[in-house]
């Protein structure tokens, strides 16, 4: 396996794609701040992981997700399809090592949204991977604006704050880290890393 990928587009530009891995506690804002990168730079694909976890209101098969049944994920495990996979939260999610490979050796930089344990995985898969984590400015603000959300239960809530302490713990791993304060500075700070300015 190796850890670069070297543009096959025909275009003389001559620079390697680049595989980005975001990761964020649950609320810290990793959805609002992809979905204005992938606005900011359309030509970034954003790689659809698969998960046993139920669709929410409002997420599409194959734009959101692919939603999957726990056996179809654990042939996916026995058959090295992941890239890297993980149990998050009570459910699998997992990123196709197809899909992102297929598109970093065609040239196009890829953006994936996992979580810790993910981020370790493809670190050690691709060492070159640049890794971004996104946090709150405080744990009380992280914690009203999952409750503000208003896609989680109370005990939901108490879950994913806890769980944000230890992934917290592990943001010394990533190259960047990003604090979403002021929504604006936080989009333009996070634009920067993947454009590379
Ligand atoms: P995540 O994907 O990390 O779970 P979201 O992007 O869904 O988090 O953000 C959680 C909530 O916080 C959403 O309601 C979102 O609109 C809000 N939010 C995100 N960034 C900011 C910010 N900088 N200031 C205030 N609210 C924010
Ligand atoms: P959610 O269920 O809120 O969409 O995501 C829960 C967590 O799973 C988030 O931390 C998200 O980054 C993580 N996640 C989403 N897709 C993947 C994946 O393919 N692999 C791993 N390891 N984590 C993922």
């Amino acid at each position: 396996m190796t850890d670069k990928f070297q543009n096959n587009k025909d275009d003389g530009g001559g620079q390697d794609a680049r595989l980005f891995v975001v990761s964020a506690p649950s609320g810290a804002g990793k959805t609002t701040l992809c979905d204005a990168a992938r606005r900011h730079l359309p030509d970034l694909v954003y790689s659809v992981s698969s998960t046993t976890r139920a669709p929410r209101d409002g997420e599409q098969e194959g734009r959101d997700y692919f939603f999957v049944t726990e056996a179809q994920f654990r042939e996916g495990i026995d058959t090295g399809q992941w890239a890297e996979w993980a149990r998050v939260h009570d459910n699998y999610y997992g990123t196709s090592a197809r899909f992102i490979e297929d598109h970093l050796y065609a040239g196009r930089d890829v953006l994936m949204d996992i979580d810790v344990q993910g981020a370790a995985q493809i670190l050690r898969r691709y060492p070159d991977a640049v890794t971004i984590f996104i946090m709150a400015p405080s744990m009380a603000i992280l914690r009203q604006r999952i409750t503000a959300r208003g896609l989680d239960s109370g005990s939901v809530i108490d879950k994913r704050m806890k769980n944000a302490e230890a992934e917290i713990a592990c943001r010394g791993i990533y190259r960047h880290v990003v604090v979403n304060d002021e929504l604006d500075a936080a989009i333009a700070r996070f634009v920067s890393i993947l454009t590379g300015s």
